[in-house]
């Protein structure tokens, strides 16, 4: 089952966390009671040499007695400490004894630290040893103490507390730790699959054709804000193309729509009788067919270019040679408008689709022509560098308003339109230019001055 971002970040946090509170937890609880033992048996140690030494302190060198009375209260404070003593005087006679002062207190308190050893420390397998030392006064023997206690070592009720609270504050630490990783994640989750969920909205509304929609929320993680300003891009590209889908149905409606219109209303006349179908009136007719033909022929060429798997057959070929055969395939246009065409430059050579690339130069040619005055001048100049090839066409014609020059490539697009009727432009050949020469990897540029001329610029990378 999938399973969303929020429990998957929440439950991963949650898991580390009980984990590093788990591992802290052991080896605090481990060292800790290491040192605590290393502890109790020092301070055992020292218990043991306190208790011998505050003895030897009750017997009185020059009257040669014990204080009977402090004895007892050493022996039993060290009882209640779990330290069961047992005094004797120098010739061995006892002075005090735990179990013969209280036999069942001593019986309680030993059977108590027993079976709180064994429950705390299972395998210690501890028991009640008994050490003898003697007891000095100076450097003299006074006598002797049998210490017995609970060994190797033993935990009194105050050490068992110390212990309890440790491991309280240990378990309180862990368990607030979990709560606070657990909403930490849950925060942390929900911060990150906001942003995921309104990219999913947004792009369920692109999917339905809502491209106005955009992302505006700024997260503070990178990639959060990668993927939002992705989708940003994707909804703008959508929404251009299908604004050029819509505007490219209108153009191309309006572009059929006039030649439609005349046919039909010259058709018409003529059917009614209003008109006689002379010759000059069915050329007319005639013409405004070439020109939709012209139309759909250019249109059906730029799909084909711009269809994305559009496969160009490369060879390599002679420039000047192409050129001249284009010259001589216009003799007719250039020689009507008493024009002169030239090649200057050297005989490169270019890596090309031959077809399309002659499609290109026909293309500028035919303008130039068309948009020469008489006896005006085209000239191809061939040009090449280390990394390019490639032609500047240049001619002295009616050129182009600076204004209109950077939307000749569109589609449909004709500077001055009046003019355009005349010479017959759809306004889609310089469009097949532009996506031939980028399909070809090269680039296109346009200069003109109004009534001085119109150059353009074709260059061809050689890789
Ligand atoms: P058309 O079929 O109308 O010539 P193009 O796409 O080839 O369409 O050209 C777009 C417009 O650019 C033309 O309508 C014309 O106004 C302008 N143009 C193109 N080439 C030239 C040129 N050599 N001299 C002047 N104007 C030009």
């Amino acid at each position: 089952m999938k399973r969303s971002i929020n429990s998957r970040v929440s439950s991963s946090i949650a898991v580390i966390v009980l984990l590093t509170v788990a591992i802290i937890s052991f080896l605090s609880n481990y060292f800790i009671n290491r040192q605590f033992t290393e502890y109790i048996a020092r301070q055992m140690e020292l218990k043991t040499q306190v208790i011998t030494s505050s003895l030897g302190g009750q017997y009185n060198t020059f009257t040669r007695q014990w204080d009977l009375h402090y004895i007892n209260a050493i022996g039993m404070t060290s009882l209640y400490e779990g330290y069961i003593i047992k005094v004797y005087d120098a010739d061995g006679n006892t002075l005090w004894d735990a179990q013969a002062h209280d036999m069942s207190l001593c019986k309680i308190i030993m059977e108590d630290i027993s079976e709180r050893m064994r429950i705390k420390y299972p395998q210690l397998e501890g028991e009640f040893i008994s050490t003898k030392d003697s007891l000095y006064r100076g450097d003299k023997n006074i006598g002797s103490v049998s210490i017995s206690y609970f060994g190797p070592f033993f935990l009194n009720e105050n050490d068992f507390r110390f212990l309890k609270e440790l491991n309280t504050i240990l378990i309180t630490i862990g368990v607030a730790a979990l709560i606070l990783s657990i909403i930490a994640g849950y925060l942390l989750a929900k911060r990150l699959s906001k942003p995921i969920l309104n990219t999913v909205e947004a792009t369920k509304q692109i999917a339905d054709g809502n491209y106005e929609i955009r992302l505006d929320e700024e997260t503070n993680t990178r990639e959060l804000d990668m993927l939002t300003g992705s989708i940003n891009h994707l909804a703008a590209s959508l929404q251009n193309l299908e604004m050029l889908r819509k505007q490219l149905t209108a153009d191309v409606a309006h572009e059929l729509r006039t030649p439609i219109s005349i046919l039909q209303s010259h058709m018409e006349a003529m059917m009614d009788g209003i008109w006689q179908p002379t010759n000059e009136r069915l050329q007319s007719c005639y013409d405004e067919t070439v020109r939709i033909g012209k139309l759909v022929n250019d249109l059906d060429k730029l799909a084909k270019i711009e269809s994305e798997n559009i496969k160009l057959e490369k060879s390599d070929i002679r420039l000047t040679e192409l050129i001249n055969k284009i010259i001589i395939s216009f003799e007719k246009e250039l020689s009507d408008k008493k024009l002169v065409a030239r090649i200057t430059g050297p005989d490169a050579r270019i890596r090309a689709d031959g077809d399309r690339i002659t499609q290109v130069m026909v293309n500028l040619f035919s303008n130039a022509i068309k948009y020469s005055k008489e006896e005006g001048e085209i000239l191809f100049e061939i040009l090449e560098n280390n990394d390019q090839t490639g032609f500047v066409l240049r001619d002295n014609g009616i050129g182009i308003p600076e204004e209109e020059i950077p939307y000749i490539f569109e589609r449909f697009y004709r500077a001055d339109k009046s003019r355009n009727r005349l010479t017959g432009g759809s306004g889609i050949g310089l469009t097949i230019v532009k996506s031939i020469v980028e399909a070809h990897g090269g680039t296109v540029k346009a200069e003109s001055k109004l009534n001085e001329g119109s150059s353009f610029t074709v260059l061809l990378p050689k890789k």
